[in-house]
């Protein structure tokens, strides 16, 4: 199994039984910059959406990714499934601000410590300088 989707396959299994994600259904497809720019906000290498009620979520891997990026960027976006929960309870917070700048920045400040937190986790579980 050493093409990409077995060594995809390898990885993806071996994090969601760390991570404990063993109750997610979790698809992942590698896709070109464009549709990734369809899907996340910012050019990015990987993404992923999910719905926390049925526990599905599609992982997107950007195709220009080298083999050594794509274990990073599976802990990442798994790591997203991590916080499901907390992302939830944010979210909510944020619907309930009337206000739409207020809304903005709150979102905006969400995203960013989530996503400081998982590089920050993400580079310790693979014992990478931060
Ligand atoms: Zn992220």
């Amino acid at each position: 199994m050493n093409t990409i989707d077995g060594v995809i396959a390898t990885l993806l299994d071996k994090w969601v039984r760390r991570l404990g994600l063993t109750e997610w259904e979790i698809l992942v497809s590698i896709v070109d910059s464009k549709k990734m720019k369809k899907t996340a906000i910012s050019e990015v290498k990987g993404c992923v959406e999910y719905e926390l009620f049925s526990h599905k979520a599609n992982i997107f891997l950007l195709d220009k990714l080298e083999e050594i990026e794509i274990e990073p960027v599976i802990v990442h976006e798994l790591l997203h499934l991590c916080f499901a929960d907390h992302d939830r309870f944010y979210v909510r917070i944020i619907d309930y601000v009337g206000d739409e700048a207020v809304q903005e920045l709150l979102n905006k400040m969400r995203t960013d410590q989530v996503e400081r937190l998982l590089h920050i986790i993400s580079s310790s579980l693979l014992r990478e300088k931060v």
